[in-house]
């Protein structure tokens, strides 16, 4: 198994390539980063780093083959024209966000087809003639599909440090839930808090500030 770098093992390179503009003032912005590179990951060069890196990132590409073929992240739910040098640009930034978050909170918010699957379970189970725990929990599944969306919309847009968490989100969304589900809202209210005015209503994502 060899090593794969994490999206912040690369940021440390350039950040420590910064640094070395002071201790070596002589070599050219691409030796710096080939420097730090050697020293903070023991690998040959920069461009090694950025190969690896990429391969990370490409993991996770559904690719059809065939001209005109659209390529899909299942990562990041990227869509994109995989021969075309500028979207290939762009999904590495897109990408990028969402693992920045995901190394440093742990969590990735669910592409469009997993909050999708979320939902959906979750509304058949809330809506079924089972336990009240159950159907809870089903309640959940379809929050915690509208929630990723709503922390995805936030990444997007550089915010997601200031997203409620899920339990605050919750809250936020009791109100909308007395309409939906009134018999579940009382158990949510009791275990996440009542929170409104936050949320419009029939909205499903915090707005962003
Ligand atoms: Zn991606």
């Amino acid at each position: 198994m060899h090593y794969t770098p994490t999206f912040v093992d690369v940021q440390s390179v350039k950040r420590l390539a910064k640094q070395h503009k002071q201790s070596h003032p002589e070599l050219p912005h691409g030796k710096r980063l080939d420097l730090a590179t050697a020293e903070l990951l023991g690998l040959r060069n920069y461009h090694e780093l950025n190969r690896r890196f990429q391969a990370v990132i490409d993991q996770y590409l559904d690719s059809p083959s065939g001209s005109n073929a659209v390529a899909h992240c299942l990562y990041c739910d990227f869509r994109f024209a995989a021969d075309l040098k500028e979207d290939q640009r762009e999904h590495r930034e897109i990408h990028e966000r969402v693992m920045e978050v995901h190394e440093i909170t742990g969590y990735r918010p669910g592409t469009y087809v997993e909050r999708e699957i979320l939902k959906q379970d979750g509304h058949t189970k809330a809506h079924s003639v089972g336990p009240l725990e159950d159907r809870i929990e089903g309640a959940l599944m379809v929050l915690r599909g509208w929630f990723d969306r709503s922390y995805r919309n936030a990444i997007d847009e550089g915010q997601w440090r200031k997203h409620p968490s899920f339990e605050a989100y919750v809250a936020m969304m009791v109100p909308y839930i007395e309409g939906l589900l009134p018999e579940l809202a009382p158990s949510l209210a009791q275990r996440y808090g009542r929170t409104p005015g936050v949320i419009a209503h029939g909205q499903t994502c915090w707005p962003l500030q």
